[in-house]
């Protein structure tokens, strides 16, 4: 029996130190994609998650599924994966949105959380990362999704042998005329090696996707969610220490490749292929539909927040969502 070469050369990619984070986001200019379905055997927890209603289908029915839907609360601690009702952090950023300070009113817009679609994607101007998972702004998730419910296209414009999304991305558009997508002529498109399918991650299942779920341990309640909470608690305490121990291990390993990790690493924990922002960089960031242009007071590498002032007031953003403003980052 020959060895998969191709599967191999992918792995090597995929693990080698520094190499591709498996977090794509989408960059200013032409982002060209393919994305991937995912296989998910419907389980008992999906219903509890809202993701089926147990109504439509039954536990083991077998569907492809492209996106999940994830909100996320970012705050001074860490990111947050809201848990939905009950979760405090709507609760305080509705209490500060109704307050008569402007600043509360800030302070409540940028806590609620931000609702974004993740789905499994090649880069295919970088294949060579494999299959990464991206969050896709509403807007951007929506074109697809019309394509792929469009009769004249279907299904078959995802996958290796399907259709390349062109994804222009503009950050000094106003966030509803940021993004425009558009399916990339059929002639054009390559086939990709049909093994990619095989690496796509099931986001239904996917730790770091799960409500609760934080790359802050001291935030993280999504392990007591599950059944076996206790054990899965003892197990993620003794991972955390472990992580600590070993960190520049960890920073060279795959989001996908160590499935006892696989939930650990955040979108907003990046590769090392994601831009650096430090003290002092200029940067552009969205806010409640309005482009801010800033400068960087401090980044906070834990929780990977960046403080960003923009005139006299401060901001907290996240490091992926923001980007280098021109005058002072070369592309
Ligand atoms: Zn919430």
């Amino acid at each position: 029996m020959a060895l998969n070469k191709k599967r191999l050369e992918r792995s090597k990619n995929r693990s080698k130190g520094g190499g591709g984070g498996s977090f794509h986001r989408l960059q200013d200019g032409r982002n060209l994609v393919r994305i991937f379905s995912f296989p998910h055997e419907v389980t008992e927890d999906d219903f509890a998650k809202g993701i089926y209603k147990s109504s439509d289908v039954d536990v083991g029915d077998q569907f492809d599924e492209i996106e999940r839907e994830v909100a996320s609360h970012f705050t001074d601690e860490g990111s947050l994966n809201c848990i939905g009702s009950g979760c405090e952090h709507c609760e305080e950023a509705k209490k500060l949105s109704g307050s008569k300070s402007k600043s509360d009113q800030k302070l409540g817009r940028q806590l609620s959380a931000r609702r974004r679609f993740y789905v499994n994607l090649v880069d295919v101007d970088d294949v060579a990362s494999g299959v990464q998972l991206s969050a896709l702004p509403s807007s951007v998730f929506n074109a697809v999704l019309n394509y792929v419910m469009d009769p004249d296209f279907g299904e078959e414009i995802l996958g290796a042998d399907g259709r390349d999304f062109i994804i222009d991305r503009d950050s000094k558009e106003s966030p509803d005329k940021m993004y425009s997508v558009r399916l990339r002529d059929e002639k054009k498109c390559e086939d990709l090696d049909a093994g990619l399918q095989d690496d796509v991650t099931d986001l239904f299942t996917c730790k770091a996707l799960e409500p609760g779920w934080s790359s802050n341990s001291d935030l993280n309640t999504a392990a007591e969610e599950t059944d076996d909470s206790k054990v899965e608690k003892t197990r993620k305490q003794k991972k955390a220490k472990d992580a600590a121990k070993d960190e520049k291990e960890k920073k060279d390993h795959d989001f996908k490749d160590d499935d006892e990790d696989s939930g650990d690493k955040a979108p907003w924990e990046k590769g090392d292929d994601a831009p650096e922002f430090k003290e002092g960089d200029k940067v552009t960031f969205e806010d409640d539909g309005e482009t801010l242009t800033g400068v960087i007071q401090e980044v906070d590498e834990k929780s990977k927040v960046a403080e960003i002032k923009v005139k006299k007031d401060l901001y907290d953003i996240p490091l992926e969502e923001l980007t280098a403003a021109k005058s002072s980052r070369k592309r």
